[in-house]
């Protein structure tokens, strides 16, 4: 069984539908948007798949342990957690306030500790189970190429993604001889509802395009099916390592050749 984080929109929705697609019982967790989870249901109906939905704010430690001891009864146990829900709130530095500080901190790094914590602790109880995967669990960061790059009138973002980076290298690290994997993807640009502001109009796209040497703009499915690879026994030896998924837009474009 997998469980997606803020599975209810974007990316995690894109993950959740493929991952059941491929034949997992699904944990779809949202926040607020119910109409979103349920679409996520449907989909994954179609798919012949089981789905549980789970209203949770990541952030929120009792919140996550309730998730996942529902997620537990239902399903028995918890063998891949996603941890995708996350959101942006922008300000200038100068002007940014402590309370949008830690709304983005508060969501992107405490919440994917609390999740990771639960799951490690029953991927731990549980152990390798051959039948299952070679491994006792798999966690998945939906970190971001802002884990290197900076962005200006963005530290909350950017600190709370950096972050990440290092709790994932650091629970691989140390999750590691209990056969617990655990790995980052780092998507680009992908359209979603996080930056829809930007590619709804022509200059927002052709921004985006400009900073995208591969000439296009991502889907969530663009991560999902590095989702579905890096969750299965294909990538078993694959532990500690950030995949940036971003039609090269880490390469440092504006230095490409003219
Ligand atoms: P999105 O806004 O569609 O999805 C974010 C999801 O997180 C939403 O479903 C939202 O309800 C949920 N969420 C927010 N706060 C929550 C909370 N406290 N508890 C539980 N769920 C909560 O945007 P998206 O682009 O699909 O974002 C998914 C992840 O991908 C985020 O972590 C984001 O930082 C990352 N990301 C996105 C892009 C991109 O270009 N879209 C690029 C890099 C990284």
């Amino acid at each position: 069984m997998a469980l997606v984080t803020g599975a209810s929109s974007g990316i995690g929705q894109g993950i959740a539908i493929r991952m059941a697609q491929e034949g997992a019982h699904m944990v779809v967790n949202y926040y607020s948007d119910e109409e979103g989870a349920q679409d996520t249901q449907k989909a994954i109906a179609q798919a012949g798949g089981k789905c549980l939905l789970v209203k949770a704010d990541v952030s929120k430690e009792a919140e996550v342990e309730a998730m996942f001891a529902q997620a537990k009864k239902e399903f028995g146990t918890v063998d891949i957690l996603v941890n995708n829900a996350g959101i942006q709130e922008d300000a200038d530095f100068l002007e940014i306030t402590l309370e949008q500080w830690e709304k983005v901190i508060n969501t992107n790094l405490t919440g994917p500790f609390l999740c990771a914590r639960a799951a490690a602790r029953e991927f731990v109880k549980r152990g390798v189970k051959k039948k299952t995967s070679t491994a006792a669990g798999k966690i998945i960061f939906i970190s971001s190429v802002h884990d290197i790059i900076p962005w200006g009138g963005r530290v909350n973002y950017t600190t709370s993604k950096g972050g990440v980076m290092m709790m994932m290298k650091t629970l691989a690290q140390e999750l590691a001889p209990q056969k617990i994997r655990v790995n980052s993807i780092s998507p680009g640009a992908i359209k979603t509802d996080i930056n829809k502001d930007e590619w709804k109009t022509k200059e927002g796209r052709e921004q985006m395009l400009s900073q995208i040497p591969y000439g296009r703009i991502g889907e969530p499915d663009d991560i999902a099916k590095v989702a579905v690879w890096l969750a299965s026994d294909e990538a078993d030896y694959v532990t500690g390592a950030t995949l940036y998924v971003d039609g090269g837009m880490t390469l440092y474009p504006s230095f490409a050749a003219e």
